[in-house]
């Protein structure tokens, strides 16, 4: 394969008369999305049993794959990273014991529709139920790819209202489905809107149109984004195929509009589970100006088991990362914990040993090495302006600990509790 592979639809008979103008606009690519088995069997092999299991699997999950996103799936490999993410499998019909319909809680902890409110000074705003693509690991699969329907203003204006009115929120996150299905005018005016909002200090946007319909990224979105800087996206690469010249294009334009870029891969059985995959991965990333931001372990939702991988190697993956290439391209791994737990970093231990002046710490290649801790180091009461203001202080959790606040945190309804009650 090219280092950076030109998606060639001329060669695929179905799109063989689509014009370069089609082909690049992105509203033809939405239109024109594989949803059905006949289309699909026009650019790819699918054998008897397949299309049945095809169509049994249509029956409980849609299928949407962009003209763009199917020209670059190799037509027979089922193993195709591509393929794997866009055709449905009879995997997804079976459910396992630990399968959760919302295992993020995104719901619960939701104040005003499509607000999840998880952590103290941000929150998610899904924006609209609607993707370019379903891609078949989707975490909100409950959401996305069962009613295209787009959030109604009176519930963008909830949301939007419900940030007015806390003040704790400094950053707001837009995702979705995916906020760029949106057109230019409708994402425009929900920014516009959030932007006024004196408290919200940063705006980021969660997109896979990069990887699935680069062609999105047009000047006009990005000439709009930048007049509401600082504007952050994050995007969604899962796989080094995927960072075609398009994808590289799509990234350019936005870094170009100094929007800083970040990647989210969920990590996939069969498909990026290997160290060196993801160190490619993470390299054609930088080349395109996109910073490796996190790797997640694959959630528990309904009908994803065939894609999930031990949390073990995620850790092998960031011990062959951290060390052995740029700190640039090691991503936290980090477990979306079920039931609204949130997002928990975990990575190889480095910290072997201490004393009260040694730490004892080993290296990527298993140097062990001592860092001598200065003798009269104290930790006196920091005066500093910051810790004056009470915005600053942590609310709850093990850093409450460490100021000295508390002395413990107990779980709620502790049957010991309980008993001293009485
Ligand atoms: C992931 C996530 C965020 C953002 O987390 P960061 O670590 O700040 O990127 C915010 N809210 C919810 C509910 C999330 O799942
Ligand atoms: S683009 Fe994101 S939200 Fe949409 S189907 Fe894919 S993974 Fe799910």
């Amino acid at each position: 394969m090219n280092r950076y592979t030109k998606v060639k639809w001329k060669n695929i008979k179905l799109w063989e008369n689509v014009t370069e103008e089609q082909w690049y606009d992105y509203k033809w690519q939405l239109s024109n999305a594989i949803k059905d088995v006949e289309t699909l069997k026009k650019v790819a092999v699918i054998d008897k049993q397949e299309e049945e299991d095809l169509k049994k699997c249509l029956k409980k999950f849609r299928m949407a794959i962009t003209p763009y996103y199917a020209a670059l799936m190799d037509k027979k490999d089922k193993k195709c990273p591509v393929r794997m993410l866009a055709v449905p499998s009879a995997k997804e019909l079976i459910n396992s014991p630990e399968d959760l319909s919302d295992p993020l809680h995104e719901d619960i902890d939701s104040p005003a529709p499509g607000l999840t409110h998880r952590y103290p000074d941000r929150v998610l705003f899904l924006v609209t139920n609607i993707c370019s693509m379903n891609c078949r690991h989707c975490t909100r699969r409950r959401l996305v790819g069962f009613e295209d329907v787009h959030m109604s203003w009176e519930n963008i204006q909830k949301a939007i209202d419900y940030i007015k009115g806390a003040k704790e929120v400094r950053d707001v996150l837009i995702s979705g489905g995916d906020p760029f299905v949106l057109n230019d005018n409708m994402l425009e005016k929900i920014i516009s809107e959030i932007r006024k909002i004196k408290h919200v200090e940063i705006i980021r946007i969660g997109t896979r149109t990069p990887v699935v319909m680069p062609m999105r990224i047009t000047d006009s979105l990005v000439n709009m984004l930048k007049k509401y800087h600082p504007i952050y996206v994050n995007t969604h690469f899962n796989h080094p195929k995927e960072m075609t010249a398009d994808a590289r294009e799509a990234c350019e334009k936005l870094a170009n509009a100094g929007i800083p870029l970040g990647n989210q891969t969920v990590l996939l059985n069969g498909l990026n589970d290997c160290p060196q995959i993801m160190k490619k991965l993470m390299h054609e990333l930088l080349m395109a100006r996109v910073k490796p931001y996190y790797i997640y372990q694959c959630d528990l939702s309904m009908g994803i088991t065939h894609f999930r991988t031990s949390v073990s190697k995620g850790i092998e993956i960031i011990e062959s990362l951290r060390g052995h290439t740029t700190g640039m391209a090691v991503p936290t791994f980090v477990v979306d914990a079920p039931g609204g737990g949130g997002k928990i970093p975990v990575m190889p231990n480095y910290l072997i040993s201490m004393s009260d002046n040694k730490t004892i710490l080993r290296n990527y290649e298993g140097v062990i090495t001592t860092y001598t801790q200065p003798a009269d180091y104290r930790t006196n009461p920091c005066d500093c302006e910051y810790c004056k203001d009470e915005k600053y202080k942590p609310m709850d959790g093990i850093a409450k600990l460490l100021s000295g606040e508390k002395l413990t945190l107990e779980p709620a309804n502790l049957i010991r509790t309980k008993r001293h009650k009485k």
